[in-house]
C-alpha cells in the first residue's frame, strides 16, 4: 500500500492501528501510540468543518475527518459554517501538495 500513489488516483486511504484502533496521521505503517502494525482502509471522506476562509470567490476549510484527521481543502459547493458536515469528493496531489475538494452535506 502506498498512500501517495493511491491519493494520486483519487483514493483517500487512512492507516488505522490493529491494536488500539487509533487513526494514524500522517499515514504510516506503524501506530505512533502503541507501535503496532496499522492496516489501510479507504476513508469515508466524511468530516466536520472546524475552520474556513475565503479567497476571492473560493472557500477553503479545515475539516476534521472521522473525528481525527485534519485536512485542508477547497469547498466546491455550498457556503460553509463551523460544524457543517462535509464529504470529500475529490483528492490528489498537485505541485507536490495534497489537495482535497469537498462538498457541504445538508
Ligand atoms: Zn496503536
Amino acid at each position: 500500500m502506498n498512500f501517495e500513489s493511491e491519493l494520486k488516483k483519487g483514493n483517500f486511504f487512512i492507516s488505522e492501528c490493529n491494536q488500539c484502533n487509533k487513526i494514524v496521521w500522517p499515514p504510516s505503517e506503524f501506530c505512533n501510540q502503541c507501535l503496532s502494525n496499522n492496516s489501510w482502509r479507504k476513508c469515508s471522506g466524511k468530516g466536520i468543518i472546524v475552520e474556513f476562509s475565503k479567497k476571492e470567490d473560493t472557500y477553503f476549510a479545515v475539516a476534521e475527518i472521522e473525528n481525527s484527521v485534519k485536512i485542508l481543502g477547497q469547498i466546491v459547493s455550498g457556503r460553509p459554517k463551523i460544524g457543517d458536515q462535509i464529504k470529500i469528493t475529490d483528492c490528489g496531489i498537485a505541485d507536490d501538495h495534497y489537495f482535497f475538494k469537498m462538498i457541504i452535506l445538508d
